[in-house]
């Protein structure tokens, strides 16, 4: 890749196609990945790429529910793993919850080479030293988190095909799952098993920002970076949740940007 300035305006946006793009030539990612990815940064160049406060909202309501949940689950895509494994890895270790790699265009060599980039990712995150405000054993944490989605012993009720497909010890079993860039399909589904579904997705008039219990409209690897230090914290919950307001919240926030022109 070529050398992005440290002063380059859309530097973060840069080093985000590059993952990418690398992903893409390693076999990790559907070919439509570049297109989804397309999409979202649409929508983040309105949001002024940052998190709004309705999204540091919707952060803190997912890790108080993370925390709380019986049976967590981190639902994670190749676009997902690419762009931000690590942190989710890490979000994962403080929760003490299992991360499933779960696909839309599901293929064998896919799953197994996002296993293994996560299982990479982990060992490094492991070699560091904890994140500040965590106590215990770090390394020991972080390798305990379960990587999981080559089991394939449970179907989504209500999907055909291999959209179907997970793992009875993650999804399957999963009272909460945090699903960054699901598809709307899937969403209503998991909805409809009776699971708590917390989604990150930029588009907030997406079927699937529409169909979760919570929307993170924020661009995934900047959200996970701000769950991370949220799970850390500790719960923070809000009596009331309305997601539809949230979702308008980040609409206003995207027309907002007018004022810049
Ligand atoms: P629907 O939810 O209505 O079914 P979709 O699942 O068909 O929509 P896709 O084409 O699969 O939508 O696009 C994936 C979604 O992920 C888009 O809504 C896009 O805005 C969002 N997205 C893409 N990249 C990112 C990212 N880096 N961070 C957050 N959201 C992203
Ligand atoms: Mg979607």
């Amino acid at each position: 890749m070529t050398e992005i300035p440290d002063s380059h305006p859309r530097r973060e946006s840069l080093l985000a196609r590059g993952k990418i793009v690398a992903g893409t030539r390693r076999g990790l990612l559907a070919d439509s990945a570049m297109i989804a990815h397309g999409r979202g940064e649409a929508f983040d160049y309105l949001l002024g790429e940052r998190t709004t406060d309705s999204a540091a909202r919707a952060i803190r309501r997912v890790a108080s529910l993370l925390i709380s949940a019986e049976r967590p689950v981190i639902s994670t895509n190749g676009n997902t793993v690419v762009l931000a494994g690590e942190d989710l890895i890490r979000v994962a270790a403080v929760v003490g919850c299992p991360i499933e790699v779960n696909l839309y265009y599901r293929t064998p060599e896919r799953v197994a080479g996002l296993i293994s980039l996560l299982q990479e990712q982990r060992e490094s995150i492991a070699k560091e030293v904890g994140p500040d405000g965590f106590e215990g054993d770090w390394a020991e944490e972080v390798r305990s988190v379960r990587i999981l989605g080559t089991e394939e012993d449970f179907r989504i009720e209500g999907l055909e095909g291999p959209r179907s497909i997970c793992t009875k010890e993650g999804i399957g079993l999963a009272d909460l799952v945090l699903v960054p860039l699901e598809d709307g399909d899937r969403c209503e589904a998991l909805v409809s098993l009776g699971k708590k579904v917390c989604v990150i997705d930029l588009n907030p008039l997406s079927r699937t920002a529409m169909m979760a219990g919570v929307t993170i409209v924020d661009e995934v690897s900047r959200a996970s970076r701000v769950l991370l230090t949220e799970v850390l914290s500790g719960p923070s919950m809000e009596e009331e949740w309305d997601n539809r307001a949230i979702l308008r919240e980040a609409l206003r926030e995207m027309s907002g940007s007018e004022g810049s022109i």
